[in-house]
């Protein structure tokens, strides 16, 4: 989902450097033969949050970090707990949807395993991507220049853009829809214009009964933050509707642990449109007056503590309706409920009038 791979890679530095200082610990204690002192650690003043819904967690995870499962006959799935990727097994090959850097090597992994307990072959020849963003693709390049990438003709462009050596830009390009067919299997990818970004694509399985659509709705979680980092809210307001056109039982929506059911998606769709309630509520229900009188021509201080409490209102009883039945509603809910503030605001016209 994320542009901020950069900032979560930097995150994961700190994290690993936080774990090895705090593993050397014991050891510094026993030879200066103390206990040692209580850190004055960040975690004292860190918020707490409601507890994850079982609902929400998926299976176990190996040894190696990662689950592969079955979605339906030879069609499979890979997480490692946060990113998800899937891979079809054909006669003539392997065919990998998105290449996650987080699963990175262990996407071969995955795929040797099913692939020697069902006697088929285990190269992939093919990666079909669903965005340009670097966290699903980043692991791409680990499968050599040989592989036919295929992706949207603007995931083309935005890769030519980014000149990322870890995400090769696609092969085979489609504007509007393109049925991929290797070994025997159909795969039906398709573009209904743009939502989470510009080039984000569906992944249809006509017989396997599956919808792959990455970054949109993540089964058993709210929206990460601010909307799931949204380019075109409109369009990904749009999107569950889009997908639920499509026939399908399974559900791989590119995140967290587990797959999703059409359940899911109705309950996601009712979160958006809860949320969308309580903003255009918000617009009428929250007096600006106390906020410019007190900030006086300090004009950004004003709007932004005006909105933070439009964004209160919205979230309030949203994040109280989810907690429980949407994994961190407590957490996310207030940023994305302020993307869609300001798309109601900026992409719909509330509240914009023309002076007289
Ligand atoms: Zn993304």
């Amino acid at each position: 989902m994320s542009s901020t791979s950069s900032t979560s890679a930097t995150t994961r530095r700190s994290f690993l450097a936080l774990g090895a200082a705090m593993a050397a610990v014991p050891a510094i204690a026993t030879l200066v033969g103390a206990v040692p002192a209580e850190p004055a650690s960040a975690a004292d003043t860190l918020p707490d949050y409601a507890p994850i819904p079982p609902s929400a967690l998926g299976p176990a995870l190996n040894a190696q970090g990662y689950h592969v499962g079955r979605v339906e006959k030879n069609l499979y799935w890979v997480t490692d707990g946060t990113y998800q990727a899937a891979f079809l097994t054909t006669k003539e090959g392997v065919v990998l949807f998105d290449a996650p850097p987080s699963i990175g090597h262990n996407l071969q992994r995955a795929i040797d395993q099913i692939a020697s307990a069902n006697g088929v072959s285990n190269k992939v020849t093919h990666i079909v991507y669903s965005h340009h963003h670097a966290d699903h693709l980043g692991g791409s390049s680990l499968f050599g220049p040989d592989v036919v990438r295929v992706g949207h003709i603007e995931t083309k462009r935005l890769l030519a853009r980014d000149n990322d050596p870890t995400r090769p830009v696609p092969d085979l390009t489609f504007e509007t829809h393109h049925t991929l067919r290797v070994g025997g299997e159909r795969i039906d990818v398709a573009w209904h214009g743009t939502n989470h970004t510009p080039d984000n694509s569906y992944i249809h399985f006509p017989d396997h009964d599956t919808l792959m659509l990455v970054d949109i709705q993540l089964p058993g979680w709210a929206p990460f933050d601010s909307f799931n980092l949204n380019e075109d809210v409109p369009g990904s307001i749009a999107a569950p509707a889009k997908a639920m056109a499509y026939p399908w039982k399974h559900y791989i929506g590119g995140h967290m642990g587990r797959l999703g059911t059409r359940q899911d998606m109705v309950v996601y769709q009712q979160y958006v449109t809860d949320l969308l309630d309580g903003v255009n509520k918000a617009l009428t229900a929250v007096d600006p007056t106390p906020f410019f009188t007190k900030y006086g021509n300090n004009s950004w201080a004003a709007v932004k503590t005006y909105q933070a409490a439009q964004v209160d209102y919205a979230a309030a009883p949203v994040i109280k309706k989810y907690t429980g039945v949407l994994a961190a509603a407590d957490v996310y809910t207030a940023s994305t409920a302020f993307v869609l503030l300001e798309s109601i605001r900026l992409d719909l016209g509330a509240g914009s009038r023309v002076h007289p």
